[in-house]
Parts: structure tokens; C-alpha cells; sequence
């Protein structure tokens, strides 16, 4: 029997009452272009608030991880190491550059690069003679990755950090912002992140010439002449003025949006944490997530069902719910890739595939809705 509800999304956008006045403006001074005061506006308000000497607005995450890939000068044949669970946005920008991706799992404590990982990956790479170009570490639903000894892990070979924390806008590590951990961070505001802006992304970084670089790249790499003059390969990677009035506006929200989530979280964890063989997402001590997703695990070997007999109960009631990432190791786009597990016996992210649940997270989802996913999962329970 299928239900009359309206659907409830995973992570929808939650737009609030400041987005108009920017894109307002947008229209009355004209400035429907890539660039614009808006743009320039979104740029320093995400620096400032993050904390990052620079920032550049771009057309979407994805993006701003190909270009922190260039800066790092990464080319044909060059080994990048990469989270191996994550969005596919993390890791096909090394593909873009020819460059061999090297998959690292996770570790239990945030379902984040496992250090332990990374340490054998870069011993095996340092004996082999071939050291990775750079480390692409994902924050996965809103959490930080452990920073402290992966980056003096990778200072130690001298290996630079790309931090993809496009879920983590707003999460702390050590009381630093998301977005300053690695020599150069990405950010995303595709519809289902934290803020949005419909489509778009960021790069941040404190070094403020490989920020100028990149601009000079995404705007279709145009050497300084009064006509087109081109020795580059260039992109047409920049966000649009009337985009970065949406961000604007969303991004004067975000405290609130944060707080919100983390509300959603816990109640779940409240209504639903105590079941035999159900648990969730664990919050690391060393930050604060943004709870982007909250994410349940059911451990098929204690509780009654498995998670994709929740996911498809969710379905029936016109609820969204997803597994956690497919882990890129598993991926066929990546086979044959090397892949380096927390153990040499024991892979995190494909027991973490095997077990979680991505339930409706939205900073917009009302207690009554949010009771709506709880009964119906407590319902499969029950059966
Ligand atoms: C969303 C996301 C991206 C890509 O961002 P887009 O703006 O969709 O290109 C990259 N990495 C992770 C971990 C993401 O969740």
C-alpha cells in the first residue's frame, strides 16, 4: 500500500530570508555574470568566517578539488592517495589529470581516514619510490577527519593535504574551522549540503598566489593582452554572481542550520539508539561534526533485519534513506586500484557500507515528519 505523504528528502535545501536581498541586488545593478560583487562578497565572508587567508567561489566542489589537484602540480601517471569512503566528487578529479588513485579506508573512531592506513600506504609508496602527489582526506557526514596525525604523518614525507570538506562545513577539529586543515580545503554547495547554493563550490587556502593561480585557471587560464591570448589549459569553473547571492545569504544561517542538524541527530539516536543491534554515527572527542547525515548502523548479526529492508520500508512510506557511500575501492570505475585497509585483515568502510543508513537529515525537517521516519523504522523493528 503505498502512501499519500508527500516525500521526505535525505538532505533538502533549507533556503531562509536573507538569499533574496543578495540576488535582488544581482538584478538591479545587472550583475548576471560569473563574477560580480556578490561572487567577490561570498568569497571574503567564507574566508573570514572559516578563517583561511582565500577563498575562491566556483562552479561546484568537484571542481575545487581538480584545481587544489593542480596547484599541487599532480600529472600523468602521479599516485594521489584518497578517503575510500566518500563521494565519487573526491576522487574522479584525479582521474581528470591522469594521475593513479590510491584508496585509504577508514578508521572506526569517525568513519574517517584511518591514520594507521596511511601510515603503511606511505611506507609501502616511500619503498616502491613512489610517493603520492598529494592526500585527498574526505570529512564524511559532517565529520572531521583526525587531522593531527595525518598531518604529521604526511610533513613527515612531504606530502600535501587536500581537505575535502565539502559535508563539513560548520564542524570544528581541535577548534579549528573545517576548511583550514589541509594546505588547500574544497567546500560544496550542491543542493543536499549544508548551505547551498544550488550548484557550486569553493577553495580555500591561506597561500594567497596558488588561490590568484587557480582564479587565473578556472576563468579560462586568459593571459594579461587586450585580445584572447592563451599558453594554458584553462576551465570555465567560475560561480555566478546571482549563485553567490544565494550563498551569501545562506551562509549568515549556518550556525543555526548546524544546530538544527545536530538536533535531528539526536533525536534519532534518542528514539531509535537503544534498539538491540542499532547504533550511530559516533562523534569523535577531538571535534564537532555538523551532523550533515545522520547515520544509523544496524548490524544485521543482532538486530532482526538488515538495512536495506529499512531502507525499502522508508521507500513504501515515501521516505528517502540511503546506505552510506559505496566505498571507491569497490567501485568499478576503480578496479585494479590499490586499496589499503585499516587492518591488514579488517576494512572499516566496507563494514561500514554493510551496516549504515543515511535517514532524512534536513535542517527543515519538523519534529512531526522526523516522527514519521522513527515509527516507520521502529515499525520494520517490530516485525
Ligand atoms: C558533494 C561532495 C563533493 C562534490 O561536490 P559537488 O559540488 O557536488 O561537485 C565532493 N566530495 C564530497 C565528500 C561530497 O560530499
Amino acid at each position: 500500500m503505498k502512501t499519500t505523504q508527500p516525500r521526505m528528502y535525505l538532505s533538502p535545501p533549507h533556503l531562509g530570508t536573507f538569499e533574496m536581498e543578495y540576488v535582488r541586488e544581482a538584478f538591479a545593478s545587472n550583475w548576471v555574470a560569473p563574477l560580480g560583487p556578490n561572487v567577490d562578497g561570498f568569497e571574503g565572508e567564507m574566508a573570514s568566517y572559516v578563517g583561511s587567508q582565500a577563498a575562491l567561489a566556483l562552479c561546484s566542489g568537484t571542481a575545487a578539488v581538480h584545481l587544489a589537484l593542480k596547484l599541487v602540480g599532480v600529472g600523468e601517471g602521479d599516485a594521489v592517495f584518497c578517503s575510500s569512503l566518500t563521494f565519487i566528487g573526491s576522487a574522479n578529479p584525479i582521474l581528470y589529470e591522469r594521475a593513479i588513485p590510491v584508496f585509504i579506508d577508514s578508521e572506526p573512531a569517525s568513519w574517517n581516514m584511518s591514520p594507521v592506513a596511511l601510515e603503511r600506504a606511505l611506507q609501502e609508496a616511500e619503498q616502491l619510490g613512489r610517493l603520492p602527489r598529494a592526500v585527498v582526506v574526505a570529512n564524511l557526514y559532517g565529520q572531521s577527519a583526525d587531522y593531527d596525525p595525518i598531518l604529521s604523518l604526511c610533513e613527515s614525507f612531504g606530502v600535501p593535504i587536500i581537505e575535502d570538506a565539502a559535508e563539513s562545513l560548520g564542524a570544528t577539529y581541535r577548534g579549528k574551522k573545517s576548511g583550514t586543515l589541509g594546505r588547500y580545503s574544497i567546500l560544496s554547495f550542491n543542493g543536499n549540503k549544508i548551505i547551498t547554493t544550488g550548484g557550486g563550490g569553493m577553495l580555500l587556502s591561506d597561500d594567497e598566489e596558488a588561490i590568484s593561480k587557480a582564479r587565473f585557471w578556472a576563468t579560462q587560464a586568459r593571459d594579461p593582452a587586450p585580445h584572447y591570448e592563451h599558453t594554458e589549459i584553462g576551465y570555465n569553473y567560475r560561480m555566478s554572481n546571482i549563485l553567490a547571492g544565494i550563498g551569501r545569504g545562506q551562509l549568515r544561517v549556518l550556525e543555526e542550520r548546524v544546530e538544527a542538524r545536530r538536533k535531528v541527530f539526536s533525536r534519532y539516536k534518542e528514539a531509535l539508539g537503544g534498539r538491540e543491534g542499532v547504533d550511530f554515527m559516533p562523534e569523535a572527542p577531538f571535534g564537532r561534526s555538523n551532523r550533515w547525515l545522520s547515520v544509523m548502523t544496524i548490524d544485521p548479526t543482532k538486530a532482526s533485519l538488515r538495512p536495506i529492508d529499512v531502507i525499502k520500508a522508508l521507500e513504501v512510506e515515501n521516505i528517502e534513506a540511503r546506505p552510506v557511500w559505496k566505498p571507491m575501492h569497490r567501485q568499478p570505475l576503480f578496479a585494479g586500484c590499490r586499496y589499503y585497509p585499516h587492518q591488514p585483515e579488517l576494512s572499516i568502510s566496507d563494514r561500514l557500507f554493510a551496516v549504515g543508513v543515511c535517514l532524512p537529515s534536513g535542517s527543515n525537517l519538523i519534529a512531526e515528519d522526523q516522527e514519521r521516519v522513527i515509527s516507520a523504522v521502529l515499525k520494520t523493528m517490530s516485525c
